[in-house]
């Protein structure tokens, strides 16, 4: 009889590692506490959309049913709200990490090409003709401005449709052409005779074999009942906040603690954003195109990400402009200043990490966080404004407004690091490989193992994660 591995949650970091399993004739039982996403649900007609100008933030809090943490529970996890931009890590920070570049980079191509990855790979897509004024500015600078690297863009090799446009990516795509985990590897997973997806199935705790070494069985919530499942490994990618959660309840009898070392929940790291939303004189069709467009990576090695957003500053379409017209402008007339401005505003943004230190921590009672805005993030968000400043000042632009540079930008979707990978049990959760310290059958695939140095945008990184490790666990338990 073949082996069982129980896979907890279906995001970026899960989905891959099932897949890998799956494919390589383990008996895969994946446990997703949301349901399938239906794109129908999302047809949010662009007239509703732009009337209420809801930002991701507000609609994933609405759809999470808590503040101020952003994840979506659903087949496909929090992919189900993204934009799909996501850079990979350098050469320096993945050997940081303790991984192996060259392995990490062959596992990214196979990723990459099977997702559909414009940006990467010698493929790309055209640039809306603000974003071509930015990345000149850009390169006046003497910045590498780079075209995104975006998963949501059509590719009609993987049946999926033309992406047109809309900009309603965080509502879920409601033409299924975004290339998120639930478009992507969730079908492949299902193709294969080895693996079933159970929905509305909520883990609870995990059952360890006498000594403590390893997981042996998963006990499960679904529709008020409590089931086990008997496992020989357990991949947990529940997501960094729900993941060191599950850890913490999985109390055993002898010692009363829960699975894992004391470093779980700690070294919680987010994405903190300051938007910069400008006039390009000479611009036109910022409404047009995809929603994040150029990237400037120069400045990874500062711990600052700089792209282009139209849509982050909620400018969609002319309703959603004249609202935003009236919110910063005061009483205006609008006619005039949608005749001037419409279309040619933009967003800028910057991305700063966090700092992972063990003050920054996730209360589980409460479900409330703290990121912490070290000196040292605080120098990186004054250097990523003024950077944002010069690169305005480069496409000749006016800033219309600007977030503030401080703990309030904090993204509240980009959360990693509760159960860091490392080589030292002293200050990390998990191996390079994602197994906990100490567990042999126990695997993490999510952003809660990712230690600092990715600035934003885990989706990619993670997927390439879940395939590698999960491959890993396949080869262990074949041995
Ligand atoms: C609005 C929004 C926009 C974003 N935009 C981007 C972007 O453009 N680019 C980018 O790279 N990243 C983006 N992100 C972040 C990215 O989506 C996350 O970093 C990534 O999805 C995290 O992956 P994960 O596998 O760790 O967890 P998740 O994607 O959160 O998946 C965890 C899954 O586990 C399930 N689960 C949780 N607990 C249990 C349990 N006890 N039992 C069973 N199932 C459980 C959840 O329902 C969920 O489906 C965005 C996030 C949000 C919210």
């Amino acid at each position: 009889m073949s082996r069982v591995v129980v896979v907890i949650g279906s995001g970026p970091g899960a989905a891959p590692a099932a897949v890998q399993l799956a494919e390589r004739g383990y008996r895969v039982v994946l446990l997703e506490r949301g349901q399938f996403f239906n794109p129908a649900d999302s047809k949010i007609n662009s007239f509703e959309y732009e009337l209420h100008t809801p930002t991701w933030v507000d609609k994933a809090a609405e759809w999470a049913g808590e503040k101020p943490i952003q994840r979506a529970y659903g087949v496909g996890g929090s992919t189900l709200y993204y934009q799909g931009i996501s850079q990979l890590p350098s050469e320096n920070i993945i050997e940081k990490w303790g991984l192996r570049f060259q392995e990490f980079s062959e596992s990214s191509k196979l990723v990459t090409d099977f997702i559909g990855v414009a940006g990467i790979n010698g493929t790309s897509h055209g640039l809306n003709r603000n974003s071509v004024f930015l990345k000149r500015a850009a390169s006046e600078l003497g910045w590498d401005c780079g075209v995104a690297q975006v998963s949501m863009l059509a590719d009609l090799s993987r049946n999926r449709p033309n992406c047109n446009y809309c900009g309603q990516c965080v509502f879920g795509c409601s033409r299924g052409d975004k290339g998120s985990v639930d478009n992507t590897w969730i079908p492949r997973l299902m193709k294969s005779a080895n693996a079933t997806v159970i929905t509305g199935a909520k883990a609870k705790k995990l059952l360890l074999s006498s000594d403590e070494s390893a997981v042996r069985s998963v006990v499960y919530e679904i529709a008020g009942e409590m089931k086990t499942i008997d496992c020989d490994a357990v991949v947990v990618g529940a997501g960094a906040i729900e993941t060191p959660n599950l850890l913490n309840l999985s109390k055993n009898s002898t010692s009363g603690k829960g699975v894992g070392n004391k470093n779980i929940g700690r070294y919680l790291t987010d994405s903190l954003q300051i938007n910069r939303v400008i006039f390009l004189a000479d611009g036109a069709g910022a409404h047009a195109g995809l929603p994040i467009d150029v990237m400037v990576k120069e400045f990874e090695h500062e711990g600052i990400l700089l792209c282009q957003g139209r849509n982050l500053g909620g400018i969609t379409g002319p309703v959603s402009f004249a609202k935003f017209a009236a919110l910063h402008s005061g009483p205006v007339d609008f006619r005039d200043w949608m005749r001037e401005k419409y279309s040619k505003v933009s967003v800028i943004a910057a991305f700063v990490e966090s700092d992972p230190s063990r003050n920054a921590t996730l209360n589980f009672e409460d479900k409330t966080y703290k990121v912490e805005v070290s000196s040292l993030v605080e120098e990186r968000l004054r250097k990523a404004q003024a950077k944002l400043y010069l690169w305005a000042q480069s496409a000749n632009a006016e800033t219309l407004s600007y977030t503030r540079a401080d703990a309030a930008t904090a993204s509240g979707a980009m959360f990693r690091g509760t159960c860091r990978m490392g080589v030292e049990p002293t200050s990390s959760v998990v191996l390079p490989d994602g197994r906990l310290h100490g567990m042999s059958n126990l695997v993490i695939c999510d952003a809660s193992v990712i230690p600092p140095g990715l600035i934003a945008h885990p989706s990619l990184t993670l997927q390439v994660l879940g395939w590698l490790n999960g491959g890993k666990l396949a080869d262990r338990l074949a041995a």
